[in-house]
């Protein structure tokens, strides 16, 4: 057993990854991991690269959460009489509770607002009742937002409720979407909207637009199912206060995570955040206090950068970071995620045209919308075949990719030929297969 008394006698604990956590699952069984037996829920993360992480909450675990919801509405100005329409995910995943859990907060505080949630997969449904309510805060996933902004037509009851007796499917609702009928903007139609709460994607690239579009101010907010722990932005909209009082937040540097590539079995170090120079960039670890299972020192997988530890001119003292993106495979824009290796596995599959012998994915922006450009070098007598058999083949093996392509989430895939892919090469010395153009994460003038 090892005990941390201190934060210098924190550091020697060993960190823990998600892939640890994922072993440590399936080596062991509920009870050798939970800790007691107050385990009221369980909650999944998305699973996009794989097999879903699961965690367990007691009624403290939410009880804390429920704190950290009304806190975050503090930060974003929540007011009596608020109507806030939550655009969420669905059950197991977190961000299916949280609403609710928001509801409670709100109740237990004396505020009163209404908070009505609406599943991603029947956004289009909402849009008659949402201009009927006239809501005051909006929250969900910017892609989606402006995936509703796109093809907002006449949103009259009458038709959509034409087109569900039509085909009452769920990629119906999706596809309902698609018509467009009359340019009419959310702000036009949704005209007490003051406040947007956004997460589960970087949202620098759309934020002008969503703010244009919906007439908000849009706020920044990250959180993760395995910790649940939140960090916003304020007012200043100068990086994401993350809340150190609840969790202890550490950052190891970047050079220290080349040096873990380079050199097999070396351990990294890490430094507080709180004492982190500006601008420092790095994965964040996290440790925090939860009943049924804290995690100690976890690697998020998620790269940072420290804006700064002063005081900020909204006067909180949090320190303040901006997310960057992802370190591992995982490939996250906003509605889709999906990994490196799922498209190196639909890459190797194609045969009957043509061998992939090298590829590589560059991500990019025209305006807020994400693309997916394909460089190939490739073995084959027929590229116009080639490229029909890898499309077939990577919407089979990556059914999000197809219905992201589908409802326009993003762009149509493109696939450029190449006799040699260069030498883009990792610090590690490994052969860079996704790479984020400078639009991806600022996005590009249209
Ligand atoms: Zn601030």
């Amino acid at each position: 057993m090892r005990r941390a008394r201190s934060l210098d006698e924190l550091q020697e604990i060993p960190m823990i990854s998600s892939a640890d956590y994922k072993e440590a699952f399936e080596r062991f069984s509920i009870s050798d991991i939970v800790l007691g037996d107050n385990t009221v829920t369980w909650h999944s993360s998305s699973g996009s690269s794989g097999e879903p992480k699961w965690f367990p909450y007691t009624m403290r675990d939410i009880a804390r959460t429920r704190e950290q919801i009304l806190r975050l509405y503090r930060v974003l100005g929540v007011r009596e009489d608020d109507i806030v329409l939550q655009f969420s995910s669905v059950a197991p995943m977190i961000s299916d509770a949280v609403p609710y859990w928001m509801i409670d907060a709100m109740r237990d505080a004396g505020l009163r607002i209404q908070c009505v949630i609406v599943s991603f997969y029947l956004l289009q449904f909402a849009m008659p009742f949402a201009i009927k309510i006239q809501p005051t805060m909006l929250t969900g996933l910017p892609s989606m937002l402006m995936l509703i902004a796109e093809h907002l037509p006449e949103s009259s009851r009458e038709r959509t409720m034409e087109r569900l007796r039509e085909e009452p499917s769920v990629k119906h609702l999706l596809y309902a979407a698609l018509t467009r009928v009359k340019r009419v903007r959310p702000r036009d139609v949704l005209r007490r909207l003051r406040v947007g709460v956004f997460g589960g994607d970087l949202l620098d690239p759309y934020r002008p637009y969503v703010e244009e579009e919906y007439g908000m101010e849009a706020f920044d907010v990250y959180s993760l199912t395995e910790s649940s722990v939140y960090a916003s932005e304020c007012e200043a909209h100068d990086g994401l206060h993350l809340w150190i009082d609840t969790q202890v937040a550490e950052v190891i540097p970047k050079d220290e995570l080349e040096r873990e590539r380079e050199e097999p079995g070396y351990v990294p170090k890490a430094t507080y955040l709180h004492r982190a120079p500006q601008d420092t960039e790095g994965e964040l670890v996290l440790t925090n206090f939860r009943e049924a299972l804290p995690l100690i020192r976890y690697r998020t997988g998620d790269l940072i950068r420290v804006r700064g530890t002063s005081k900020c001119s909204c006067s909180r003292t949090h320190p303040r970071i901006k997310i960057l993106g992802r370190l591992d495979d995982l490939i996250n824009l906003g509605g889709l995620r999906f990994s490196e290796a799922q498209l190196d596995r639909a890459m190797r599959r194609v045969k009957k045209h043509g061998k992939v012998r090298a590829w590589r994915a560059v991500l990019s922006r025209e305006g807020y919308k994400p693309r997916i450009t394909i460089q190939l070098q490739a073995q084959t007598s027929n590229e116009s075949a080639l490229i029909e058999e890898l499309n077939d083949r990577i919407l089979m093996d990556i059914p999000a990719l197809g219905t992201a392509l589908r409802v326009e989430l993003i762009l149509p895939l493109e696939v450029e030929f190449t006799s040699d892919l260069g030498e883009d090469l990792t610090t590690g010395g490994k052969f860079r297969r996704v790479v984020y153009d400078e639009s991806f994460a600022r996005g590009r003038p249209e």
